[in-house]
């Protein structure tokens, strides 16, 4: 059993990528050109944002993000603790200083009530320029951008939202990767859109923006691309990846989207009374990039289903206060008790749009079966 099932997905989708790939071989324009600019509108389309920059990975959308809002040395990031290094990696990259923020046990997203109490601590202190909050979709859920929104605007903040795991989802009428003054995402294989290699997209409904970041992706160019009017990075996303992008987006938009929730809603159904669930809050629909359980005995639980071929995961076995690299910027680990404490019970079950009923029979009577029901 797989834990994401591209094989699967491929074998679908074959007849379409291959002839897609095909093309871009047969053309011969291996950089930007008509497959990346089509994609960039369909994405923005999507998302319901005026722009979409494609850029190398979600790694790079985030760098290219803080560079474009000006982010850096003496700067401040408030930024979720329970999330994938790269998020306050980038921040750290860039020369600012990331302000970790705990997160709700039940959403696994960044919780308002301490983001303020953060805030308010942080502008007591006085040390740092305080800049943006870079908000997380863990899961696929958004975020919650009303109060958010509302926090933002009462410092003065921008919003950078990180939707590598979020594209997809969405808060009543309004996609994910639409709620930040600038959003990102990655099509890493494994989130909800993946490409087949690393590949990454920003969204702004902000012109000046777009104007900056297309050309940071491009070593800063002005003019044309021999006149370099900023120092930028070589960031863009490979025409052969935006081509297998365009066909899978498609799937997605018509069918996948629709069939992790179906496969969330039957684990929802059968697990609700023996294990904690994933908490979507009305309204909201979530990508379900992964489909988390809480547990006491995780490290038991992920065991017991091993033992049964059944993979599970564990995102994220440390908050980012906990990780080495980011110890010095850890002094506040005492307000961030809830993030300890997903670190120690989440554990991720197979979860993809290809899921089998059969499998999933297996997977929910091997978790039954670990609690004696
Ligand atoms: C995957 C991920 C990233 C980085 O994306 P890459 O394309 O792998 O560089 C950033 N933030 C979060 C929350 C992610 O899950």
């Amino acid at each position: 059993m797989e834990f994401i099932d591209l094989k699967t997905q491929y074998r679908v989708l074959k007849d379409a990528i291959d002839t897609a790939v095909q093309n871009v071989l047969t053309e011969g324009n291996y950089i930007l050109g008509e497959d990346v600019s089509a994609l960039e509108k369909e994405l923005a389309d999507y998302v319901g944002a005026k722009h979409c920059i494609t850029c190398a990975n979600g790694t790079d959308a985030l760098t290219l993000a803080l560079r474009a809002l000006k982010i850096g040395k003496g700067d401040a990031v408030f930024v979720p603790s329970f999330t994938f290094f790269a998020s306050a990696e980038t921040i750290v990259l860039e020369g600012a200083t990331p302000l970790f923020v705990d997160v709700s046990t039940d959403t696994f997203n960044i919780d308002p009530e301490k983001l303020s109490e953060e805030i308010k601590i942080a502008k007591k202190e006085g040390k740092l320029n305080l800049k943006a909050i870079m908000t997380v979709d863990l899961f696929g859920l958004c975020a919650d951008y009303t109060k958010i929104r509302a926090i933002a605007k009462e410092f003065e903040l921008k919003i950078i939202e990180d939707g590598a795991q979020g594209f997809g989802g969405s808060i009543g009428t309004k996609r994910a990767c639409g709620f930040g003054d600038i959003s990102t995402t990655s099509f890493f294989p494994a989130k909800p859109l993946g490409c087949y290699g690393d590949g990454g997209a920003i969204f702004t409904d902000n012109d000046s923006y777009k104007d900056e970041l297309l050309s940071l992706r491009f070593h800063g160019k002005g003019a044309d691309k021999y006149d370099n009017v900023r120092i930028g990075y070589n960031s863009r996303l490979d025409t052969l990846q935006a081509a297998i992008l365009r066909v899978k987006l498609d799937a997605f938009k018509t069918y996948e989207l629709e069939k992790r929730n179906a496969v969330a809603d039957r684990y929802n159904a059968a697990l609700k009374d023996i294990v904690t669930v994933p908490v979507i809050p009305s309204n909201y629909v979530s990508s379900y990039a992964q489909y988390t359980l809480k547990n006491e005995n995780r490290n038991e639980l992920q065991k017991f289903l091993r033992g049964k071929g059944i993979p599970s995961m564990v995102y994220y076995p440390k908050g980012m206060h906990q990780q080495t690299a980011l110890l010095k910027y850890a002094a506040n680990n005492k307000r961030l008790s809830s993030t300890e404490y997903l670190a120690k019970t989440v554990l991720s079950i197979p979860m993809h749009p290809y899921l089998e009923d059969e499998a999933q029979d297996l997977i929910i009577g091997a978790i039954k079966e670990y609690y004696g029901r």
